[in-house]
């Protein structure tokens, strides 16, 4: 037999009786590293004389769900500008699986497992559960009130079969942006001042305003 897996690299894994003909495997075969081996045999008489025509014989490693999903990053950063509409996208998370990915052990599927906080609605994401791609589902992102939300996301194989899928987990932090919808707001209706007569340049008043957008952005500052 030859050439991978009897004679050639890696030796050994397959022998075969010489009297019964029998092949057999002597170690255990992982397809992740090879997938398909090519033997050929032999059949020769008690002096090693050829008596028959070589025969070639293919083995397929069939897939075992030996791998579970791994997301490429334990944590995913993405963002979203407060107020957006829903269906809205956000991120993409993706996860990988060594397993065969035309066979369903190697199939993935993913989830939103929880969302803090769970305000103004506990589900204001949905994630494409093939893709992975995050959208807004709820309207009502509000940066003054939610800066930031933290999804638990899960990716299962056996195309997310939860008996018998294989499951990892990863975090997805959202991050509210600011859009300027707060207009600014003078801190009192009435500001007083008193002006000494027969002066000029002198300060009357500090008309102070607040604004409930991120401070220090275009959004925040005034122009008087
Ligand atoms: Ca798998």
């Amino acid at each position: 037999m030859r050439p991978e897996g009897a004679d050639q690299p890696p030796t050994g894994i397959f022998i075969i009786n010489p009297i019964s003909g029998q092949l057999s495997v002597t170690k255990p075969l992982d397809r992740e590293l090879i997938a398909r081996f090519h033997l050929r045999a032999h059949a020769v008489d008690i002096n090693g004389n050829q008596v028959e025509n070589p025969i070639d014989i293919v083995i397929n490693v069939i897939d075992m769900n030996d791998n579970r999903p791994e997301f490429l990053h334990q944590v995913w950063n993405g963002s979203v500008p407060e107020g957006s509409k829903p269906g809205t996208y956000v991120m993409t998370v993706t996860a990988i699986d060594a397993d065969d990915p035309n066979a369903l052990n190697g199939m993935l599927r993913y989830r939103i497992l929880s969302q803090a906080p769970s305000t103004p609605s506990p589900n204001m994401f949905t994630i494409n559960n093939e893709t992975g791609d995050i959208i807004t589902v709820a309207a009502g992102l509000d940066r003054e009130k939610v800066q930031q939300y933290t999804l638990i996301i899960q990716a299962t194989d056996m195309e997310g079969n939860p008996t018998y899928g294989l499951s990892n987990t990863a975090t997805a932090v959202i991050t509210v942006t600011d859009v300027n919808d707060n207009p600014p707001e003078f801190t009192a209706m009435t500001f007083y001042g008193e002006v000494p007569e027969n002066r000029v340049d002198v300060i009357v008043a500090n008309l102070t305003v607040t604004d409930k957008d991120q401070p220090h952005t275009p959004a925040w500052n005034a122009a008087y």
